[in-house]
């Protein structure tokens, strides 16, 4: 079968082994697949992910030197099953999955493996059991995107957003970005401010329900604080809580991840403001405790997410909480995949492209 294979760290469109399900697993048609910024990231930079994965204890099974098919934001068709299945869905029924692959000798992770292909495929192995069957009637890219909205379904879940006291600065509206201020209108928060210096992003941001929308060459997105009453200082907060007063609280979300960005917030964010890291930065950077401390900042950590939340992004989805065809900015074949990494590095022009493997 056809598949974009990731080789000697770059992409190439090749006849690869048709994958057999195992026990437990079910052969699949791809029918969509969109294409990740961890995809972008991990054809360059793939050895560098497999050491900081080592570095945290986690398990990153791929080997950048072999072969591997990336994609794992995908919506496929059930072909057949393999040994031990329960056969619960018949074929021809369009699924999604978490990309989780449970092989006999542990997980895998589909669309970073060296064993199982991903997305960019004309079919995979994916296990029954974590099977979702898409809605009658939700597109098929739409159900792909599950994924990546996933993403930020789990920020903004692990948000302190709980007593609606708050108001939410999304920095950077890249699709990271953009899934957060899904996430956040889907679950009726707000006011929500976004900022980015794209205007095709800033666009789609309030396509997706932002309240206010910044360009940061123009305006500071940090003027919002003031405007809605929140002390510069610690020192005034404390005055002002002890006085009786009821003050929001800044929740940020830094969808960015590049060096400076987190600095850049912990000077800028308002006292006890709570700074939610989804941006992905790979390299070193440097903060100033100082800065938080002053401030009483917490710097909060989110990655993936839980079934959970993977299976109500999908549902958002399909009840139309969140409209997943905005941020579709293109659509190719296998044969399109290396380009469409190369216009993805342009942000002016593309949010999302969505890879159909059976596409001529
Ligand atoms: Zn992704």
């Amino acid at each position: 079968m056809r598949a974009v294979i990731r080789r000697g760290g770059r992409l190439v469109l090749d006849s690869i082994a048709e994958p057999e399900p195992d026990k437990g697993q079910v052969l699949v048609k791809t029918l969509a697949c969109g294409i990740c910024g961890s995809d972008l990231h991990a054809l360059h930079h793939a050895p560098r992910m497999a050491e900081m994965a080592k570095k945290a204890g986690n398990v990153f099974t791929m080997d950048p030197a072999r072969d591997v098919v990336f994609g794992h934001e995908f919506c496929a068709e059930v072909l057949d099953y393999g040994p031990q299945t329960e056969r619960r869905f018949k074929p021809g029924t369009r699924v999604v999955s978490v990309p989780n692959l449970i092989s006999p000798t542990g997980i895998e992770t589909v669309g970073y493996s060296n064993r199982y292909p991903g997305g960019y495929a004309e079919r995979m192995v994916l296990s029954e059991p974590l099977l979702l069957p898409v809605p009658n009637g939700l597109p098929t890219d739409h159900a792909a995107l599950t994924e990546p909205f996933a993403v930020g379904a789990h920020a903004v879940a692990s948000a302190s957003l709980g007593d609606g006291d708050t108001a939410a600065l999304v920095i950077g509206c890249g699709p990271v970005g953009l899934a957060v201020i899904a996430a956040l209108k889907a679950r009726g928060y707000g006011p929500v401010i976004a900022a980015d210096y794209s205007a095709m992003r800033r666009k789609l941001a309030e396509t997706y329900g932002a309240d206010e929308v910044v360009d940061p060459t123009i305006a500071s997105p940090h003027a919002c604080w003031s405007r809605m009453g929140i002390p510069a200082s610690l020192r005034d907060w404390r005055i002002r809580v002890a006085g009786g007063e009821r003050l929001k609280r800044g929740i940020i979300f830094e969808c960015v991840g590049v060096p400076g960005v987190l600095h850049g917030l912990m000077e800028a964010a308002p006292p006890t403001a709570q700074i939610v890291v989804v941006g992905v930065c790979m390299e070193t950077d440097k903060i100033e405790p100082y800065l938080g401390i002053t401030k009483e900042i917490e710097l909060r950590f989110v990655l993936g997410y839980s079934r959970e939340e993977f299976a109500r992004t999908l549902a958002d989805i399909a009840e139309g909480r969140i409209d997943a065809a905005p941020i579709i900015t293109g659509t190719v074949g296998l044969d399109g995949v290396a380009q469409a990494f190369e216009d993805l590095g342009r942000p002016e022009r593309h949010a999302k492209i969505v890879v159909e493997p059976g596409r001529a």
